[in-house]
């Protein structure tokens, strides 16, 4: 389960096939093999050796796989960051991993400069042409530097950037497996192209993309940023089958005009946030093409369920266990809830984080008798699916009631003005929270008609009785809405005594 040898013996197997292709360029599995093996050289005349973090900051350009896997072959910890980084998350990252080293993209230069200013980190710029010059001299050194199934083989950052940041410690054989598990569930094979639209410094990038590709000999067609015309310009260019996103990315095709013919697409997931129902609708009568739903944290390299095609689908629902994973619902006690009952979720198998770097006591926290507890909450019903209703930070009690946001934001999606959704918590003097909606708009509509469509359709003590509209929803890298980041409504002032 190594992840280098993964792609050396891809690599001999394929030879000339195409593994990475930008725009209208390709690359071979023998030249990734090769360029690799080049950069494992450098690395290696640099004194970087088994264990040494090595962080990679790069878009989704075919040098992203180049430095990952020349990292991994000579044994070393490769530590993925967002190239849109700022200098202090920059140093607040590479000082808690003590980076050797930083590849980064010509762009996050003075960034990259500021953030490694008086550290023991060095830099070295990826400059397109300019950086194959600076590989060519090296000669490929092709020995892969073992590593065990326990070892690690890349620390992600969480995005947060508030407090002490968090690294995930995932091993090859957390990577290794769920690319494996993912392989098998899309059921990838040597024809298949996958649409490289997420980023590859995300666990959800990096595994169902990049290792996915390479662990079934697939090809993977990057795309540095999503818009929505060019993917599809890419989808019918390089006859992508396999597609996997983030709801906004979905939401985002289908805002665009016109018909599409995506008739050879195979595979559509979702996941990293919640896929609304309509969209699901939307997308098939549109574009013809089913999406599922899958579900997965960092910490579970990431992929811990999804649904697929027959009877493995249930719209709404975010699917089963992939292979070789377990999943439960607990309650506050850690026992195991029945069908139908709200809890925890809970997630067990060779995807679970080897820990949190530097960190033994989060990890305890986290995963007890080899379960990680995930604060998400959600149920099973009777034939093992798994529906989400929320965060366990973010649900709501308002005045002794609970309120899945998740639920609400359902409804609001109903209403064909809305693009974006978010259902959140705010001071209530009386009631502890009341339930506040922001929400982004296709068209112009008042508040108060979202706030009495919702109304109509739940229960009282559950509709947005505040309703901000506003032009986009603040989201994360992987499309995900950031909940702490919203403009909220007032909050009611408490009443005089
Ligand atoms: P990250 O560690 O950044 O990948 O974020 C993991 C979180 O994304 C999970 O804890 C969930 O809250 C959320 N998430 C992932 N997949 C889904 C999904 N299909 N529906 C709703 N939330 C999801």
């Amino acid at each position: 389960m190594n992840l280098a040898d993964r792609l050396r013996t891809a690599a001999e197997r394929l030879g000339g096939r195409t593994v990475l292709t930008l725009d209208r360029t390709d690359l071979a599995y023998r030249a990734l093999d090769l360029w690799s093996a080049r950069v494992a050289a450098l690395l290696r005349r640099r004194g970087i050796g088994p264990g040494d973090r090595v962080a990679v900051m790069l878009p989704n350009v075919p040098e992203f796989a180049v430095v990952y896997y020349g990292a991994l072959r000579a044994g070393a910890i490769v530590v993925p960051l967002d190239p849109l980084l700022k200098r202090r998350e920059i140093a607040a990252f590479l000082g808690d991993c003590a980076a050797r080293l930083v590849v980064a993209w010509h762009a996050c230069a003075e960034a990259v400069e500021s953030g490694t200013a008086g550290t023991r980190t060095d830099y070295l710029f990826v400059v397109p042409g300019e950086f194959h010059r600076l590989l060519r001299e090296e000669r490929p050194d092709r020995a892969v530097a073992p590593a065990a199934a326990g070892d690690t083989a890349v620390i992600l950052y969480s995005a947060g950037t508030t407090g002490r940041p968090r690294g995930i410690e995932l091993t090859h054989g957390n990577l290794g497996s769920n690319a494996a598990a993912v392989a098998r569930v899309q059921a990838l094979g040597v024809d298949d192209v996958l649409l490289g639209a997420l980023p590859l410094y995300h666990a959800f990038g990096l595994t169902c993309t990049l290792n996915a590709a390479v662990h079934a000999g697939a090809r993977l067609t990057l795309m540095p940023r999503f818009e929505p015309e060019r993917a599809l310009e890419v989808i019918r260019r390089d006859g992508v089958t396999v597609f996997q996103g983030v709801p906004s990315m979905y939401i985002a095709l289908l805002d665009l005009p016109g018909a599409a013919d995506l008739s050879l697409l195979r595979v559509c997931v979702s996941g990293g946030a919640p896929l609304p129902l309509d969209v699901l609708r939307a997308y098939r009568t549109r574009f013809g093409c089913v999406i599922f739903e899958g579900y997965g944290l960092s910490e579970t390299s990431p992929v811990a369920a999804s649904n697929r095609g027959g009877a493995g689908h249930r719209p709404g629902s975010i699917g089963r266990p992939v292979p070789g994973v377990a999943m439960r619902v607990v309650d506050e006690r850690g026992r195991e809830a029945p069908p139908g009952e709200i809890g925890e979720i809970a997630v067990r198998g060779p995807n679970v984080m080897k820990g949190y770097w530097n960190d033994p006591e989060g990890t305890a926290e986290a995963v007890r008798d080899g379960w990680f507890h995930t604060g998400d909450l959600g149920r099973v019903d009777a034939d093992g699916f798994f529906f989400l209703v929320g965060r366990r930070r973010e649900v709501i009690i308002r005045g002794g009631y609970t309120v899945y946001p998740r639920e609400v934001e359902e409804v609001l999606y109903e209403h064909p003005a809305v693009r974006q959704a978010a259902v959140v918590g705010v001071p209530h003097p009386e009631l502890g929270e009341e339930v506040a909606a922001v929400v982004a708009v296709r068209a112009r509509v008042p508040p108060e008609e979202l706030r009495d469509f919702v109304r109509e359709r739940v229960a009282a003590y559950k509709f947005p009785r505040l309703v901000r509209l506003v032009d986009e929803l603040p989201t994360g890298p992987t499309g995900k809405i950031i909940k702490r980041a919203l403009r909220l409504p007032a909050a009611p002032a408490a009443v005089p005594p």
